[in-house]
């Protein structure tokens, strides 16, 4: 049986990330690391990341972008990797970072494949042994003369399309155990449960998971088939069957012929997975959010003076793509509406509310991430390891920790890594 001090499961952001810690950091000197990846390749959402661009961090405030049962989890990771170090970490990965008038933060490359390949090569410079195409099954817990520890089964996974000649499975024994598996959202971007069972099978428990940061699928889609790719500038809100709001999300929305998509929507949707009412609500959307009602009739009243001979669709062409404009047009019965004041008002309050009904969320395979995951309170905030199960550290998007859009998941992802290598070291040492 094969024996290393520390073992990581799963070569995503957060695996990947660990193995660079722990070879960075001076007291690992002597400590031998291998990583199992049950994919052919490792770190593939880091590739499909931001749009090819990786989106790392956000140089704003941490605070108030995540969630989870306790929301306040985060803070001692990001106190212990503040922005400085944080920036610190890549640069010394030979990634110095270019950052958005947003505060977004990227690989100054613009480009998902040089953090890829960059954090790769440092786990070879380190003498990580990776193994790619092998799925970590079981976890137990040993105890032996050089200490506790674990032995950690492997066997090829599904994904790996081995022959039946080249089919492995074995065992691993290992001192201190990272658990970096990420969530179970894309499943062909690797996206997958087994982490979870792992760390339930070491006592830990977990939340419910469900997608988020997933387009929404509106309830009467059929309609929106020809304005399907329409982009528009708005806020929306989603409201439950019962009457309850979220906060307003400003942005881009993309009309599709399923519903609506954009880093806006997606935001509204865990609000949507978490209503748990029978009846799905609705999104609420502002199409004009930089006028207020008043200022809106009285443009659509200029209008009329100007072109008393236009129709309401000529009137209001400034305003929003034409396909959704004639939706809005057609529900209203515009043709029966008169161009009075009050006319101008209907029209006005109609595109700061327009009503669409939601169906459901596109579900896991769209989602970008899970929420939900291993319960916070069974691991320290400050190190990352298991409070149930010395020695095991659980880290990334397998926590019941999620964040906003704008780097917030992969700046999760990266430091709590970061951090739970640096406290496996600790431990040996
Ligand atoms: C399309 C897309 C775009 C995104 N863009 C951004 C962005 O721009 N900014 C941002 O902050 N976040 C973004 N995210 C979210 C971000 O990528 C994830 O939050 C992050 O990758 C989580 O890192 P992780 O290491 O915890 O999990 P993952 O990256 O999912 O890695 C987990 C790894 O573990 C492996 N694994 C799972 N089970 C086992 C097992 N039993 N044995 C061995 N290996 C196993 C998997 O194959 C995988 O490689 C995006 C996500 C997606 C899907």
């Amino acid at each position: 049986m094969d024996e290393v001090d520390i073992l990581i499961i799963g070569g995503g952001a957060a695996g990947l990330m660990a193995a660079c810690s722990i070879v960075g950091s001076d007291k690992a000197v002597g400590l031998s690391v291998s990583l199992l990846e049950r994919q052919e390749k490792a770190g593939r959402k880091i590739l499909a990341s931001g749009n090819g661009r990786c989106n790392l961090g956000n140089s704003g405030s941490l605070e108030g972008h995540y969630r989870g049962k306790d929301p306040d989890f985060v803070l001692p990771v990001f106190n212990a990797v503040d922005q400085t170090e944080y920036e610190e970490i890549f640069l010394n990965l030979g990634l110095p970072l270019f950052e958005d008038e947003a505060g977004r933060q990227y690989p100054r490359t613009l480009r998902s494949d040089t953090v890829h390949s960059a954090l790769l090569n440092a786990l070879t410079a380190g003498n990580v042994t990776v193994k790619y195409g092998l799925e970590v099954y079981d976890i137990e817990q040993s105890s032996g003369s050089s200490g506790d520890g674990f032995i950690v089964s492997f066997r090829s996974s599904e994904s790996s399309h081995r022959s039946e000649a080249r089919i492995e499975e074995g065992f691993v024994k290992a001192k201190a155990v990272i658990i970096a598996t990420g969530g179970k959202s894309q499943a062909q971007l690797g996206g997958h449960d087994s982490g979870y069972g792992l760390a339930e099978a070491l006592g830990h428990s977990r939340t419910e998971l469900f997608p988020a940061l997933v387009p929404i699928e509106l309830a009467d889609a059929g309609q929106w088939k020809r304005s399907s790719g329409q982009r528009i500038r708005a806020s929306a809100y989603y409201e439950s069957y019962a009457g309850k709001r979220t906060p307003t999300v400003d942005g881009e929305f993309l009309f599709t012929d399923y519903g609506v998509s954009g880093i806006a929507a997606m935001e509204l949707a865990e609000a949507v997975e978490r209503d748990q009412s029978q009846r799905r609500g609705g999104l609420i959307f502002d199409l004009v959010p930089e006028m207020s009602v008043e200022e809106l009739s009285s443009f659509i009243m200029m209008q009329i003076h100007s072109y008393p001979e236009y129709d309401w669709a000529e009137l209001l062409i400034g305003l929003l793509p034409l396909d959704i404009l004639l939706i809005l047009l057609r529900e209203l019965k515009a043709g029966e509406i008169k161009k009075t004041v009050n006319g101008c008002n209907s029209l006005a309050l109609a595109m700061k509310k327009f009503s669409r009904p939601v169906k459901a969320t596109r579900g896991f395979n769209f989602a970008q991430l899970t929420a939900g995951g291993i319960n916070t309170d069974e691991i320290c905030p400050e190190t990352l390891e298991s409070k149930i199960c010395p020695r095991l550290y659980l880290t990334g998007e397998m926590l019941d920790v999620n964040g906003d859009t704008g780097g917030y998941n992969l700046r999760w992802a990266f430091s709590s890594a970061y951090v739970a290598g640096k406290s496996a070291v600790s431990t040996l040492k």
